[in-house]
């Protein structure tokens, strides 16, 4: 609810002087429903293969995504380095994107613990490569070079949606090129909800795909591995040298299944609070903005030299943002219609004083 603007008093943004925290969905907190049954879990030990709620998470998991198996994982970080070693050998290389999670966000760690060569190229305008550009990156069968082994894309990239038919075409051109194809799938059902289609239809086309529980889905903790059951089965054994063997891991994985049971339709909503955000801000005399380019739940808007005092004018109200310069947006489980309100009425405020009509 948009409560009156008064200069000399800030206020706190949200209902129940909430903040407002648009930084990313990675900041949700499990719901009441979430935590009881996490609390109800029935446990056992994981690394022995006992824990009965981690094994449904995983079934269900493959499930949904339509693979023979699924492994579940602290962290989206661990998902795609566990697929990127079970895919990849010392001295191999992997084609990616330069601004991908998995090479710029993830600390290195294909290189670092993999020993496995990024081959960065720029992502296209519409979050996709171009099959050509890796093409032209697949270096030939000689001792001079590292082998081509995996193309990684990732879905949703930047809030983008790749086509199913370039993942058709992507998925042909990894096996015309004999490379394994990987897909960081963080946002994966975003995807999916956006293309109203089951999540299995994006899936079929990688050998591999990671999910994030703890983004938008709302769970506090993990990610899943789904792939054939070979690949998975290497996996297991990485994670559990990389220390990702979990014992009574069925309290987080609860979370997990009461997300993929509970909170994948509603990624709609988040998607057209991201959509009323761009159209509000639209309307604000001095942001330039295309609410047409928003097509799951981030919005991108280029603030220009107003990036820092926005950031203090915003804060100083309750809510919070990422980015310089161009900021990032992002609407969750924990971002009501209301407070998308707020916040449009919180910029409007800012730039009638910089921008008079
Ligand atoms: C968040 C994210 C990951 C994984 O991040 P963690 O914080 O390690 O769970 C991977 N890829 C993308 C695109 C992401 O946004």
């Amino acid at each position: 609810m948009a409560k009156a603007m008064n200069e000399s008093q800030p206020f706190r943004a949200g209902a129940d002087n909430r903040t407002i925290d648009l930084r990313s969905d990675t900041v949700t907190t499990p719901t009441p429903q979430m935590r009881a049954s996490m609390a109800a879990a029935e446990v056992g030990d994981d690394v022995y293969g006992e824990d009965k709620t981690v094994n449904r998470l995983e079934a269900l998991a493959a499930e949904m995504l339509g693979t023979e198996a699924a492994l579940f994982t602290p962290s989206g970080t661990q998902c795609n380095l566990l697929a990127l070693l079970s895919h990849c050998e010392r001295g191999d290389e992997y084609v990616v994107g330069q601004d991908a999670h998995t090479y710029k966000y993830e600390g290195g760690g294909a290189a670092v613990l993999g020993s496995i060569q990024p081959q960065p190229l720029d992502f296209e305008p519409d979050g996709t490569l171009d099959l050509s550009r890796v093409a032209a990156a697949i270096k030939p069968d000689d001792c001079h070079f590292a082998r081509t082994r995996l193309l990684c894309l990732e879905n949703t990239q930047g809030g983008k949606v790749l086509p199913l038919d370039y993942l058709e075409a992507a998925a042909d051109f990894a096996k015309a090129n004999e490379l394994a194809l990987h897909l960081d799938g963080a946002r994966l059902f975003n995807a999916a909800v956006r293309l109203q289609v089951p999540a299995s239809h994006i899936a079929r086309h990688f050998d591999t795909v990671s999910v994030c529980l703890s983004k938008g889905l709302g769970a506090p903790v993990g990610s899943v591995l789904c792939g054939a059951a070979a690949v998975v089965a290497n996996a297991r054994r990485w994670r559990k040298m990389l220390g990702g063997g979990m014992r009574q891991a069925g309290i987080l994985a609860a979370g997990g299944i009461h997300a993929l049971n509970f909170h994948v339709e509603r990624l709609a909503e988040d998607h057209a609070n991201a959509r009323k955000l761009a159209d509000g801000l639209a309307t604000i005399n001095g942001i330039q903005i295309d609410p047409a380019a928003v097509q799951t739940n981030m919005v991108f808007v280029d603030v220009g030299e107003d990036a820092a005092s926005l950031h203090l004018f915003l804060g100083e109200r309750g809510i919070v943002i990422a980015g310089t310069r161009t900021l990032r947006l992002v609407t969750h489980l924990d971002i009501s219609t209301d407070d998308i309100n707020v916040v449009v009425d919180v910029f409007r405020s800012y730039y009638r004083d910089r921008h008079p009509e």
